[in-house]
C-alpha cells in the first residue's frame, strides 16, 4: 500500500509533464524539457525513478537526455526507434510496474496522432499524450481516422471514473470548437465554466475523466445525431458512419 501524488509541471508553452510523486521519489510522463523536472525535483528534493514517454515527438521525449545524464532510470516506451532513449519498450497489452509507488500500468498502443503512440492505463489513470484531449483529439500526423476512431473507442472502454492526464493544455479551444460540432449540448456549457474558472486562476483544467469525455467530447461521440448533422453540413454531403464523421470534425477542427 503506497500513497502518491500527480502533479502538472508545466513546459513550453501549453505542454503538461505529468509527475507522479511521494514523499521521496519521482516518475514523470513525458519530459520534453529537462529544466522544469530538474527544477521541480531539486525545490522538493525528489530523487527521480523512471521516466515514461507516450510518443516521438520533442515536446514529449526533448528532456529525456538531459534528465537521464543526472538519474540512471529506466525509461519506458513504444517500439520506436526515434525515441534512442528507451530502454523498455513495451507494447500493446503488456504491464510494467512502478514499485515506488505500487502502480501497475497496462499499455495500449493508440495509433493515430503517430503511428507508434501509446497510453499508459492503472490505478484510475491513464496517460494518453496527445491522442485524447478534454473536449478534443490529436491532429492525424501520421494514423488514419479509422486508426484514430478505434484508439478513442478503446479508452472510452475503460470506467468513466478513470482520470484523463492528457499532455497539453488545450481545452478552453476545444470546448469551443466543440460547442460548434455538437449544438446544444449543454454538458459543454457547464464545462466551459469550470475550465474557464480554472484557467482565470492559471490553473489546469487537466486531468478530465472518461465520463466528462464521453459526455463533452465530439470525437468520441461521432455517432451522436446532433454530431453527425453538423459534421454532414461542414462537409456539405450527409456522411454515413462514425469513422467518417471523425475524420470531417478533425479535418473542420484543423480549419476552425
Ligand atoms: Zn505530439
Ligand atoms: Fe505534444
Amino acid at each position: 500500500m503506497s500513497t502518491f501524488d500527480v502533479v502538472a509541471l508545466r513546459a513550453f508553452s501549453d505542454n503538461y509533464i505529468w509527475t507522479i510523486r511521494d514523499g521521496g521519489r519521482a516518475a514523470v510522463v513525458d519530459p520534453g524539457d529537462a529544466r522544469p523536472v530538474l527544477d521541480y525535483l531539486r525545490r522538493e528534493k525528489l530523487e527521480l525513478v523512471a521516466i515514461l514517454n507516450t510518443h516521438h515527438h520533442a515536446d514529449h521525449v526533448g528532456g529525456n537526455a538531459e534528465l537521464l545524464s543526472h538519474f540512471k532510470v529506466p525509461v519506458y516506451g513504444p517500439h520506436d526507434a526515434r525515441i534512442p532513449e528507451v530502454s523498455q519498450r513495451l507494447a500493446d497489452g503488456e504491464r510494467m510496474t512502478l514499485t515506488h509507488f505500487g502502480v501497475e500500468f497496462e499499455v495500449m498502443e493508440i495509433p493515430g496522432h503517430t503511428r507508434t503512440h501509446i497510453a499508459f492505463y492503472g490505478a484510475g489513470m491513464l496517460f494518453c499524450g496527445d491522442t485524447l484531449f478534454a473536449a478534443g483529439c490529436g491532429r492525424l500526423f501520421e494514423g488514419t481516422p479509422q486508426q484514430m476512431h478505434d484508439s478513442l473507442s478503446r479508452l472510452m472502454r475503460v470506467p468513466d471514473s478513470t482520470r484523463v492526464y492528457c499532455g497539453h493544455e488545450y481545452t478552453l479551444s476545444n470546448i469551443r470548437f466543440a460547442k460548434a460540432a455538437d449544438p446544444g449540448n449543454a454538458a459543454l456549457d457547464a464545462l466551459e465554466t469550470r475550465a474557464q474558472k480554472l484557467r482565470d486562476q492559471d490553473l489546469p483544467t487537466l486531468p478530465s475523466d472518461i465520463g466528462q469525455e464521453r459526455a463533452t467530447n465530439p470525437f468520441v461521440r461521432c455517432a451522436e445525431p446532433a454530431v453527425i448533422a453538423s459534421a454532414s453540413q461542414y462537409v456539405g454531403k450527409p456522411l454515413a458512419g462514425p469513422v467518417s464523421v471523425l475524420a470531417a470534425l478533425r479535418e473542420w477542427k484543423n480549419n476552425f
